[in-house]
């Protein structure tokens, strides 16, 4: 009787056990938005370092929960590890394990590319299993052996639940669709206006303004990318080719107007009204969400006479980015952009952006991603 009920126990412990260390797994390495990136630190103590400057600088809480939750989550390792397994009862035994777990979470990270290697996660690690083996053996001699099983299995799941928490809160655990969240720290810098994400999930704040210059055919843009823009076009017709600005800034009711215009078209088709409005959102953006409503977009067609509209596509593609100006909707990123490969839709990030972009061949979406996991290791890639 006593001995089935110590089995029963240990099975409950043991898949407690097995559940924890797929959660560890989920958050750390199957995250389901891998960054792309491969970062790395073998500098002990320099991001830790850099945690503290935040926690004390800057955002406070992106600091502590870094630090803290890189020992949290690490937590139940170095406890449910000692109450599983009674040889392992040992300060230097659990370092050792710790380690060895932390550092294997650490490479699959580098081989997912779903984060970056931090000999500082290591070491945070490694701490949190320590406090946690420390937990037991204090738990172990406050409660008799047989009470304390209980006892334990209920802080672990408080634990666990504390740490799913804090990553719950922060938007990491939640299978944001593409990258909503990590940008909303980006979107607030208002020294980068060329690097501002519109998206189908991202949409332009309410105070957003413009301040417009318009071009000779009647169309306007912001006026900080005008010189730019005239240098591309006048660039073009030196080599040839002779593009034309069909569409610049736009406002919430002109793209409206584009929208309803859409999905009548899918209407007369003989689509249903849901089915229109679907098809024609993949087309025209939900008036909000439009990089035209910036007025740092510009769909650039031929003039019809002298070039076509596949000429100045092409020569679009290739130099565009020496005036920083970047495709937007590339035909193979359409899954990360929302939106239908559109050759004509240029979109200003400035030279230094856009030249970045062509050579590593990433769309705005990924380079924004990339920008924010490098200057917020802090966030999220650090576990
Ligand atoms: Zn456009």
């Amino acid at each position: 009787m006593e001995k089935a009920k110590n089995n029963a126990t240990l099975a409950y412990l043991l898949t407690l056990f097995i559940g924890y260390i797929f959660f560890l797994l989920r958050i750390t390495v199957f995250r389901g938005s891998a960054s792309g990136v491969h970062g790395v630190n073998f500098i002990p103590m320099s991001t830790i370092a850099e945690y503290l400057q935040l926690i004390l600088h800057g955002n406070r809480i992106v600091g502590i929960y870094n630090i803290f939750g890189n020992i949290l989550v690490f937590l139940p390792l170095g406890y449910v590890t000692a109450l599983l397994f009674p040889k392992m009862r040992k300060s230097s035994r659990i370092l050792l394990f710790v380690m060895a777990f932390s550092t294997t979470i650490e490479v699959s990270q580098f081989v997912f590319a779903s984060g970056a290697s931090d000999i500082d996660d290591v070491i945070l690690n490694v701490l949190g299993g320590l406090i946690g083996y420390w937990s037991y053996g204090f738990i172990a001699k406050l409660f008799k052996p047989k009470k304390y099983a209980v006892y334990i299995s209920i802080s672990m799941i408080a634990v666990i639940c504390l740490s799913f928490g804090a990553f719950a809160h922060h938007g990491r655990l939640l299978p944001a669709p593409g990258i909503r969240s990590a940008f909303a720290e980006l979107r607030i810098d208002d020294t980068a206006w060329h690097l501002i994400l519109v998206n189908k999930w991202n949409v332009i704040p309410v105070d957003y303004e413009v301040d417009l210059t318009e071009l000779e055919n009647g169309q306007s843009v912001d006026k900080r990318i005008y010189p730019a823009l005239q240098e591309m076009l006048d660039s073009a017709r030196a080599e040839g080719i002779y593009p034309v600005v069909v569409s610049g800034y736009r406002t919430a009711k002109e793209q409206h107007t584009l929208l309803d215009n859409k999905v009548s078209e899918y209407r007369s088709d003989g689509c249903s009204i849901e089915e229109a409005i679907r098809k024609a959102e993949t087309w025209v953006a939900v008036p909000g969400t439009s990089e035209h409503q910036l007025g740092i977009a510009v769909d650039v067609n031929a003039d019809g006479v002298h070039s076509t509209d596949d000429e100045v596509y092409r020569w679009l593609n290739h130099n565009s980015y020496k005036f920083g100006f970047i495709l937007r909707y590339p035909p193979n990123k359409t899954k990360i952009t929302g939106i239908i490969n559109e050759p004509w839709h240029y979109r200003y990030v400035g030279v230094e952006t856009a030249s970045e972009m062509y050579n590593q061949g990433y769309c705005l979406e990924e380079h924004l991603s990339q920008l924010f996991f490098e200057a917020n290791r802090k966030i999220s890639v650090g576990w």
